[in-house]
């Protein structure tokens, strides 16, 4: 039996806008990776959820999980910072979850594609939560049951992929015994430009391609969980 996870990076409020309610709506739980120094702020020229948003997604059952504390680049700031460095990247939005929504996250997001897939920084990030997830680029599942909580992979969903391909990863799965993490950034009627380069936002997934795609895994019966709860039921003991 294979699981699905639906994760949105980075805390869009335009994501929170268009997603929330039909997620609600439909009974489905997502996890949501929040950078904690950005919450009612901004990332990346995209505004960012506030306190109340989260507020409402934690109290309707979606996990909030970390994801750094200002969406840095953790390996870049290993080579020059040091461990502590990290380490205070990692603490840091368990201390800003706590204190001001009272949200224990216990689930690790590493920011940025590939880039921080790394023993030292998986072990860090090991002593703060109970698993960490990096991202591919191109489409990548986690073998069941999960070995290694701190080793697992989610598939980036970019402005490319269409609605074929992301229903085709579900049917791919289906008669399979492995956990697809498919992860989203912005979803919303309306691509933004790339904050690092002039083009589009290479992370955008149109709202109608994102409601047809959650039809098509309702109706495939995949059972789907957040990061924390197919860790705690899928991990080998
Ligand atoms: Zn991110």
């Amino acid at each position: 039996m294979s699981i699905l996870t639906i994760t949105f990076d980075d805390g869009y409020k335009d994501t929170y806008s268009n997603t929330a309610e039909h997620l609600i709506n439909r009974g489905v739980k997502a996890t949501f990776a929040i950078p904690s120094d950005h919450i009612s702020g901004i990332l990346e020229n995209r505004p960012v959820m506030d306190k109340n948003d989260i507020l409402y997604l934690q109290s309707n059952g979606h996990e909030i999980a970390a994801h750094t504390g200002s969406h840095v680049n953790l390996l870049s700031l290993f080579n020059t910072g040091g461990k502590q460095a990290v380490l205070d990247q990692l603490s840091s939005p368990k201390v800003v979850f706590q204190n001001s929504l009272g949200i224990t996250p216990v689930s690790f997001v590493f920011p940025f594609i590939e880039r921080n897939n790394n023993a030292e920084l998986r072990g860090l990030a090991s002593e703060h939560y109970r698993s960490s997830r990096i991202t591919s680029d191109t489409f990548s599942v986690n073998p069941l049951p999960v070995n290694d909580p701190f080793s697992i992979t989610g598939t980036a969903i970019t402005t490319s992929t269409d609605l074929p391909t992301l229903n085709g990863y579900i049917d791919s799965i289906l008669d399979k015994n492995v956990w697809l993490i498919e992860v989203f950034h912005l979803v919303s009627a309306k691509n933004t430009k790339s904050a690092h380069r002039d083009a589009p936002y290479g992370f955008f997934t149109h709202i109608d391609i994102f409601m047809a795609h959650l039809d098509h895994i309702q109706n495939s019966g995949i059972t789907l969980l957040t990061q924390k709860d197919a860790i705690a039921s899928f991990t080998a003991r």
